[in-house]
């Protein structure tokens, strides 16, 4: 290391003024072009007039290094990306996300009927009857809330009418729509005797309703209406 001694401290070969800078940067470029096989370059081109061309970027350089420094520039490195992605296209190696289709789909299929409770209640003091339904609508979609609609037996289009019965429906996409078939007895819409309630925790859909009191003996009616107190599907009540 008898060599070492002999240079002075920071006047290394890397740290030099411009002249060297000059030297060192055509020194990297000949290490370059020694250890690229420009003739292997399939965009590295020397035309008829003695210039070079990158046939990817159509670019025009004054000599070999020149063109080296350009295949490592930003330019050169999007275009080498852009050609790689579309050649991988072209062979099916890369899916291209389909164009949004804009023809509107009329009817969305449903999955299936929701699973259901039905509880009757009759109140032990007022002999009040009601009737409690939890329909449960795990898949529900997002945002969607479930609705309800009480249709007389002459707007329901599923059952043979009988005026002694009503239907009370319950819809939410994407399951098919269902309705029960409840007495046809007036309804009592006062508060926390007729209700709905949408819990987004469990995707149950709750409903309560009560029937009004009548003076004839409504307690037998009912009892022998609860025998069939059916589900029953209705198509679409909204559209009835
Ligand atoms: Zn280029």
């Amino acid at each position: 290391m008898s060599r070492e001694h002999g240079s002075k401290p920071g006047v290394g070969g890397l740290r030099s003024d411009g002249q060297s800078n000059v030297e060192r940067r055509k020194r990297l470029r000949q290490l370059a072009l020694e250890n690229v096989n420009l003739e292997q370059d399939p965009y590295f081109l020397k035309n008829h007039i003695g210039l070079f061309e990158c046939r990817l970027c159509l670019t025009l350089h004054l000599n070999e290094g020149s063109y080296l420094t350009h295949t490592q520039g930003k330019k050169h490195q999007n275009n080498l990306k852009k050609r790689a992605f579309l050649q991988a296209k072209k062979s099916g190696m890369v899916r291209l996300p389909k164009k949004k289709n804009k023809k509107i789909i009329p009817k969305r299929p449903t999955i299936g009927r929701p699973g259901f409770e039905v509880i009757p209640q009759i109140d032990s003091q007022t002999k009040e009857k009601s009737i409690l339904f939890k329909i449960e609508y795990p898949k529900i979609e997002k945002d969607v809330k479930p609705l309800y609609r009480i249709m007389s037996a002459f707007e329901q289009k599923v059952e043979i009418p009988d005026e002694r019965y009503q239907y009370l429906a319950f819809a939410a996409m994407p399951y098919e729509n269902i309705a029960f078939r409840i007495p046809n007895e007036e309804i009592d819409r006062s508060r926390n005797k007729f209700w709905s309630k949408w819990n987004t925790k469990t995707n149950i859909f709750s409903m309560k309703i009560t029937f009004k009191i009548k003076k004839q003996n409504t307690i037998q009616i009912f009892n022998r209406n609860q025998n069939s107190l059916k589900n029953v599907v209705q198509q679409n009540p909204n559209q009835n």
